[in-house]
């Protein structure tokens, strides 16, 4: 059985290939340049090149970009679609974000109905981005729940990430109702994901964005303030890999979107984990008696789909801020 996986080189994506592999899938990755596929292939030394390769899609945004890579032989029967940029360096919010974004989901969904007709279903990352209302949460979210963002507002700067992924999940949605392929989608919705890095990373200065935090209060950048959360749920990069896989394995999650969370978070548990998991890094980190900036009040959360669907088992937090800060100081924080 045979899957191809876009954006190969990110941090989620990087454990989806250690899963897919695992449970015996072929799997071709796009990347965007041939070094970035090299050193996948090393990180893979010992894995058979008929059960891991890749090609390169230069740029997503593209008409047609996918055009070539869905054609394989023996061919596809499933995509699991990663690809999105996910930072806050935003220069032009359209070329950036909103193109690569939108496009890049409505191009291979073009690209497998013209020319990859073996493929049963495509998994895309999308993410809590697309569920939020961050200026009027309901008392619940579930998948439910849509942000409301609108097209006008999408190119503000603080927005344009949440913005690109609800336009893309929702031009996806749009996609299979007015086209009718013979695949079905299933969307991930995660909200921050934290956890151990084993995609290729030169320098702590690379680190993904969701990771960023736990790189600076390791080095000290919060040892007087702690900097507000920001975002309160979070999951583990691991659980969230996996939940990309059982949407292929598990017949019934297809036409359904999944809202993966772990549950609650704040900048200030992240501190007392680290505290407690990794002593020597005491200097480094704030006061313990720091408050945290979890609200009394919050919204609540409904995942049970998750776990009644995919099967999912949440990792706790203290394991995977544990795993991650280990994973930081190989790398050399
Ligand atoms: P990474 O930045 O590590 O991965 C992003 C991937 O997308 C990389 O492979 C990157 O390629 C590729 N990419 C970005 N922009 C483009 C583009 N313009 N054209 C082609 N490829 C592009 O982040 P994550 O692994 O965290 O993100 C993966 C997915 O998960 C994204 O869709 C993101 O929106 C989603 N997500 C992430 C969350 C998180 O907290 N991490 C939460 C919710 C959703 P390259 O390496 O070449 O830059």
């Amino acid at each position: 059985v045979k899957v191809l996986l876009t954006g190969g080189s990110g941090f989620i994506a990087a454990h989806i290939v250690d899963i897919l592999l695992e449970h015996g899938f072929d799997t071709v990755v796009t990347v965007r340049s041939e070094e970035k596929g090299k050193r996948i292939l090393e990180a893979h030394a010992n894995t058979p090149k008929e059960k891991l390769s890749y090609v390169v899609v230069k740029d997503v945004a593209q008409v047609g970009a996918f055009d070539e890579a869905v054609k394989s032989s023996p061919p596809f029967d499933y995509v699991l679609h990663t690809a999105s940029p996910f930072h806050f360096n935003v220069q032009d919010p359209v070329k950036d974000f909103l193109d690569p974004a939108i496009k890049g989901t409505t191009g291979i969904l073009k690209a497998i109905k013209a020319h990859a007709p073996s493929v049963k279903r495509v998994v895309i990352t999308s993410s809590f981005a697309a569920i939020v209302n961050a200026d009027n949460h309901p008392k619940v979210y579930s998948e439910e729940n849509w942000n409301p963002v609108t097209w006008e507002e999408a190119v503000d700067h603080s927005k344009v990430y949440r913005a690109s992924k609800t336009f893309a999940e929702k031009a996806a949605w749009d996609f299979v109702a007015k086209e009718k392929p013979n695949f079905d989608i299933a969307t991930i919705n995660p909200p921050l994901v934290f956890g151990p890095v084993v995609h290729y990373l030169n320098s702590l200065e690379a680190i993904n964005t969701s990771n960023q935090r736990v790189r600076n209060i390791i080095q000290g950048q919060m040892k007087e303030q702690i900097a507000p959360s920001g975002v309160y749920l979070w999951v583990d990069v691991r659980d969230v890999a996996l939940a990309h896989v059982r949407a292929i394995e598990i017949e019934k999650a297809g036409g359904q979107r999944f809202f993966v969370t772990a549950g609650y978070f704040s900048n200030k548990d992240v501190v007392e984990i680290i505290r407690q998991s990794h002593p020597e890094l005491e200097s480094k980190l704030p006061p313990s008696d720091s408050p945290s900036d979890l609200p009394a009040n919050i919204y609540k959360i409904d995942n049970t789909r998750s776990q009644e669907v995919l099967g999912l088992k949440y990792r706790q937090l203290k394991e995977t801020i544990s795993d991650t800060v280990d994973s930081l100081l190989a790398v050399g924080a």
